[in-house]
């Protein structure tokens, strides 16, 4: 069974596995991993039936430890150009390249890497592994295995995400809710609209109502000045509606997202959008106009505050060798894992710059450099 991080690194890029989907494949090679060095997994089915977390312990059960986080999906290939097979590892002129090389399987394959390293140790402090589903269309896996942690192991004394930050600890990011609202209003010939309602109609006057909304935060606050922007943040990213120009539309989708600074709840942004949404549709439903809406979250994480833990914060400098980053532009499961209670810091290989990208790809310097932070982590917790 492979062992080094470059070749677990390929093994995990052969699993096309894709948010929405089953992930059973790249799910059972971990546990089979895991189960290959003496290691129990639990494996813990989300309420999609197809798809799993996987949680893990090395360690002693009854003291806190710290969480290893990352997510087993990838986002697709579809409409990049790729100098290689995405989902066979390639080395580039030294680029390690392939699909979820740098977000986030490269600190997946450490981990992997690192387990009989911890088995080795004599921990007196545990480390869990905790691999994710889902966590490219909103963190929506990593959820149920955060309701379980009470009954996995005592409360951990951190949490590290290990999204690529280049080995620098990072302390913040805002927070996010993506919400689409469907407008159905009732089709007519163009010639004759008060047959009809028109369903753009009311989208346009919440488009201009998101607009403003956006620009009073930006004028008003509450603002972070650790980010930029400094302020929250909500724009209208979609609408679509309409067929014809001869028919009055009777649908119209509109999906706006938020972003929020830690201290504000992005559903706090969203409730006044909604709020505006409910007065909209009061007011044709007491004109009689057959008009409604209905919405639905798309996707939502909460935002990462710097954690108080000052000592944690230094641990994560001295392990990683990177000073401590105050805050990120991309949104992570950390803010998950520390509304949960756990202290939850954003450090690992290789730069989200090169995410979501073709021909992604990680260096094996940036594999060593992850390898050294586990290595030293070991040590801490055997000490
Ligand atoms: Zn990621």
């Amino acid at each position: 069974m492979a062992h080094s991080a470059e070749a677990l690194l390929a093994d995990l890029v052969g699993f096309n596995v894709l948010p929405g989907a089953a992930n059973g494949t790249i799910a059972d090679y971990v546990r089979n991993y895991l189960a290959g060095h003496g290691v129990d997994c639990a494996v813990l089915p989300g309420p999609e039936g197809d798809r799993v977390n996987l949680f893990a312990t090395i360690g002693p059960k009854d003291v806190p430890g710290y969480v290893l986080s990352g997510h087993m999906d990838v986002v697709p290939v579809e409409g990049q150009v790729w100098t290689a097979d995405p989902f066979r590892l390639t080395d580039l002129g030294g680029r390690l390249t392939g699909r979820g090389a740098t977000d986030m399987k490269g600190f997946l394959a450490c981990v992997l890497a690192a387990v009989p390293l911890f088995k080795a140790a004599s921990l007196k402090r545990p480390v869990h592994i905790a691999f994710s589903y889902d966590e490219e269309i909103g963190c929506r896996g990593v959820p149920h295995m955060i309701a379980e942690l009470p009954e996995l192991c005592v409360p951990p004394a951190g949490c590290i995400v290990g999204e690529p930050s280049d080995m620098r600890p990072v302390l913040s990011h805002k927070g996010k809710q993506a919400v689409e609202i469907t407008f159905t209003g009732k089709a007519a010939h163009s010639s004759q609209p008060a047959l009809g309602e028109n369903a753009l109609y009311p989208a346009a006057e919440l488009l201009l109502f998101i607009r403003d909304l956006s620009a009073k935060m930006e004028a008003e606050g509450p603002f972070d000045a650790r980010f930029s922007p400094p302020s929250s943040t909500v724009v209208a990213g979609i609408v679509s509606g309409g067929s014809a120009v001869n028919i009055i539309p009777d649908l119209c989708r509109l999906a706006f997202e938020v972003r929020s600074v830690p201290g504000a709840a992005p559903q706090d942004v969203s409730a006044k959008v909604l709020a505006k949404l409910d007065a909209l549709m009061a007011q044709a439903q007491a004109e009689g106009r057959a008009l409604s809406a209905s919405w639905q979250e798309l996707a939502s994480y909460p935002a990462l505050a710097p954690t108080p833990d000052a000592g944690f914060i230094a641990l994560m400098e001295r392990l990683s060798g990177g000073e401590a980053i105050q805050s990120v532009s991309y949104g992570t499961e950390a803010g998950l894992f520390q509304a949960a209670g756990v202290p939850s810091i954003i450090c690992g290989p290789g730069s989200i710059t090169r995410a979501h990208r073709p021909d992604e790809y990680i260096l094996r310097e940036e594999l060593a450099a992850c390898m050294a932070m586990l290595e030293r982590l070991a040590a801490e917790l055997a000490g």
